[in-house]
């Protein structure tokens, strides 16, 4: 079965599965990837999608984020190494401020929802962009 959901007021997003349990899943997931609504840092609804890649040596990183044009706020994705499923980051490194790097691993929740001003990811030459 199919369905089609607008997750926001200018996207719609549609899944398919074979169960209902199935379709539950994707729906949440799209929801979740999909969804955002507004910038964590100043909540401007302007947010917009982005992807970058950066090479380094021989390998090839993708950043999927969004960004927010009112205060250049950014909201990183991560993705699952099983299957490459998305996910917002949604924890900072915590140093005081709003430009927090994300991090699963180290990072903590807070009101910043994953939005930071952070400039710069690992290996990322492209910090203009
Ligand atoms: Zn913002």
């Amino acid at each position: 079965m199919k369905a089609q959901f607008k997750v926001n007021p200018r996207l719609i997003v549609e899944v398919e599965a074979e169960t209902q349990k199935d379709l539950f899943k994707e729906i949440a997931s799209a929801a979740e990837v999909f969804g955002e609504k507004k910038c964590g840092l100043c909540g401007s609804e302007q947010i917009t999608f982005a992807h970058r890649t950066v090479t380094k040596g021989k390998k090839t990183y993708e950043y999927p984020e969004y960004h927010c044009e009112s205060c250049h706020a950014r909201l990183s994705m991560g993705s699952m190494q099983e299957g490459g499923a998305l996910f917002p980051i949604r924890k900072l490194v915590k140093d005081g401020s709003d430009k927090g790097k994300p991090s699963r691993e180290e990072g903590e929740y807070g009101n910043h929802q994953g939005w930071t001003k952070y400039r710069g990811n690992p290996g990322d030459e492209s910090k203009a962009a």
